[in-house]
């Protein structure tokens, strides 16, 4: 194996919880499509994280859970309020308006990448003619794609705001599990509590192989949502392997554990950067990413060095921390930061 990188917490492997898990399911035979044991486990495990009733569907990854969830929500004429840089415009080669047959993201232009309960507002009210399409439903990132989080109250005030102008509330919690560990609070507080109709439960970046749930509080929204899944391609016959990590891991605490790690993690670098030269630091390190503004030559320094990271527009370098994230590999990056520091210092 190479040496771990940062560059996304999609790098790391399957966790041996997960890991185990999928050995026992692969005990003997069971029958498909989600009519198994597992499966019945991890949708009764959403239920309790949550302590709600709710439909849960399983599916391969992110972009399909978030462009399925938002094709509940949307006829083709429908639009969809979201942030800049949000993962559903920016990173999901238009499935969310493929798969609603059109319906049009809205994208307000925010400073750090989070929706208000005003944008929702201003962006719900701008036009009613029928020239433009309908606002039906609006989507957070929970992390965001800048690594922030929503405390529970924000999520409530955009809930309310949803409510107001009669749209649902999406959540992309391809990152929840970090969400929740951060905030420390109960999932149902982020969630339905707040207002939030239906939630992208990621388990691949917590540590999972591949596997999101889609996660409806508003239960009326998952009408037909089998066949949606279906005809997209997402209905697992094999289900038993994507389940048996969440039958596992929501019961024992796993995922929080794993989050946890991640965060952890985050956190250790964050602080390594700030000693090194805390104006680098671009966003407050809330939950498993840390987003540094580097000299081109410090960055192109931890190139040569070996490491691996994105940067994205506007000379953000992007470090993701997973659930394995590894003490000593932190602290490698973090020294050789601090060498390309003294040594750009020198030159300037
Ligand atoms: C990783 C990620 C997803 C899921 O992406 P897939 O590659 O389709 O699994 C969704 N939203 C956000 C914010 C992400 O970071």
């Amino acid at each position: 194996m190479n040496a771990q990188q940062f560059a996304s917490d999609n790098y790391a492997g399957i966790c041996p919880e997960a890991m185990t898990a999928m050995a026992e399911a692969n005990a003997g035979s069971a029958s498909g499509y989600g009519d198994d044991a597992w499966t019945r486990r991890a949708t009764d495990a959403v239920r309790a994280v949550f302590d709600t009733e709710c439909e849960v569907f399983l599916v391969f990854n992110g972009t399909a859970a978030n462009a399925l969830a938002l094709a509940a929500c949307c006829q083709s004429y429908h639009a969809v309020i979201c942030a800049e840089r949000a993962h559903v415009d920016v990173d999901e080669a238009s499935a969310p308006e493929f798969f609603s047959g059109g319906a049009k993201l809205l994208v307000a232009r925010g400073a750090d990448g989070k929706l208000t309960a005003s944008d929702v507002i201003s962006m719900a009210s701008a036009r009613s003619d029928v020239h433009f399409a309908k606002p039906r439903a609006v989507t957070i990132s929970q992390t965001t794609e800048n690594g922030l989080v929503y405390a529970p109250d924000t999520v409530a005030e955009i809930g309310a705001a949803c409510r107001a102008r009669g749209l649902y509330l999406h959540m992309d919690g391809a990152r929840f599990a970090n969400a929740v560990a951060a905030l420390d609070c109960h999932p149902a507080d982020v969630t339905w509590k707040a207002g939030v109709d239906v939630l992208s439960f990621g388990g691949t970046k917590n540590g999972m192989a591949m596997s999101e749930a889609v996660v409806f509080f508003n239960r009326a929204l998952a009408e037909d949502f089998a066949w949606r899944r279906k005809q997209a391609g997402q209905l697992a016959s094999k289900m038993r392997f994507m389940a048996a990590p969440w039958a596992a891991m929501l019961p024992s605490g796993g995922w929080l554990a794993n989050a946890r790690h991640a965060n952890a993690g985050a956190r250790r670098f964050a602080a390594a950067v700030a000693r090194i030269e805390p104006r680098w630091l671009r966003y407050p390190n809330e939950a498993n990413g840390v987003f540094l503004g580097l000299p081109e030559a410090v960055a192109a320094g931890l190139r040569a060095r070996g490491w691996v990271f994105y940067t994205f527009a506007g000379n953000v370098s992007r470090f993701m921390f997973g659930w394995d994230a590894e003490a000593a590999r932190i602290d490698a990056l973090a020294a050789d930061l601090a060498e390309l520091y003294a040594a750009t210092a020198h030159a300037a």
